[in-house]
């Protein structure tokens, strides 16, 4: 490979580790809640801070890998592995499924002894973890166990993000097809103007459209799919100015609360049964991004929600969608 290639390349995977740490659960420790971590464990998969990172480091790397996001070299597997994993609240979703009773999570102000505690129980003794990915058969050594237990735990992921049926261990309840038509008075990144996309996330998929060059009112008509789980939480939608020569600026972000939409659906089942009419609404209020009330509509057989968003923690920009709702059972 050529060097400028080379470093195109480590210039890219550099990029989307850092998308990947600017994600909202991202910009708090896994294991102790301090702002701003700036350390991860590579195959974990989950961002830290500078203390628990001390503790992860004290496991010894066949348990947990710390890394700099800042200062370390990472490979492209290791970049791929954090992305599979998909962040700090996919992995916790994992390995603090059970929290028992009279256990709690270490705060930013924890002692050593407190923190290192938790952190043995959660990654070494994995005493949190889902039942179904807990081992039964005993008679292996504790290394190789190990082993078993993460690769057990990485294959999960991999499994949910690369299948959309429901053999997986994580079951999918249905399709979420998004159409990002437009955006409307994005903020300036550039000297003049921004070179805009979008970038949604659900669970660990991510999915983006195209930049579109010098355009704060770009029109990308893009269709983007993602697959939903059982246990669904809200499309995360962020927009980023795309720069050639250093990382994407980030121009605001908002969440979508797809619960409104599957539950209107499945109140109504096929809706190729019904007329167009009126089914739900995901309603306006003073702690969620929408403009206006977005209405759930069935359309020619179809359940559609048209859906403009305020985007947050930014100047300015509006980003207007279609979602709609395609089940898996039908
Ligand atoms: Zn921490």
């Amino acid at each position: 490979m050529s060097r400028i290639s080379e470093l195109q390349k480590a210039g890219s995977a550099r990029r989307r580790l850092r998308e990947l740490l600017s994600q909202t659960d991202n910009r708090k420790c896994a294991d102790c809640d301090a702002p701003d971590p700036k350390w991860a464990s590579a195959n974990i998969g989950v961002f830290l801070c500078l203390k628990c990172c001390g503790v992860h480091r004290s496991l010894g790397t066949h348990i947990s890998k710390v890394l700099s996001v800042t200062l370390d070299d990472w490979s492209d597997d290791e970049i791929d592995s954090m992305i599979e994993v998909g962040g700090n609240s996919s992995a916790n979703s994992i390995y603090e499924a059970f929290i028992p009773e009279g256990v709690s999570k270490p705060g930013p102000d924890a002692s050593h002894e407190q923190r290192m505690r938790f952190i043995r129980s959660k990654y070494e003794l994995q005493e949190f973890l889902k039942p179904s990915l807990r081992i039964s058969s005993g008679k292996t050594s504790s290394a190789s166990l190990q082993t078993s237990f993460s690769r057990k735990i990485l294959d999960s992921f991999r499994i949910s993000s690369t299948s959309n049926k429901s053999d997986g261990l994580i079951e999918f309840i249905g399709l979420l097809k998004i159409n990002v038509k437009k955006g409307y008075n994005l903020a300036i990144r550039d000297m003049m103007s921004s070179d805009p996309y979008v970038v949604l996330t659900l669970g660990k998929q991510t999915v983006q459209t195209t930049v579109i060059r010098s355009n704060l009112n770009p029109v990308w008509n893009e269709e983007l799919m993602l697959s939903v789980p059982q246990d669904f939480g809200p499309v995360k939608l962020q927009v980023y100015d795309h720069d050639t020569f250093s990382a994407d600026d980030i121009m605001g972000e908002a969440e979508i609360d797809i619960q409104p939409l599957i539950t209107s659906a499945m109140a109504f089942g096929d809706p190729e049964m019904f007329g167009n009419m009126q089914i739900g609404k995901w309603l306006k209020s003073h702690d969620n991004a929408l403009i206006d009330d977005a209405i759930i509509n069935i359309v020619d057989g179809k359940v559609k929600q048209e859906v403009v968003l305020k985007l947050q923690n930014v100047e300015s920009g509006e980003i207007e969608l279609e979602l709609e709702w395609l089940a898996l059972d039908q």
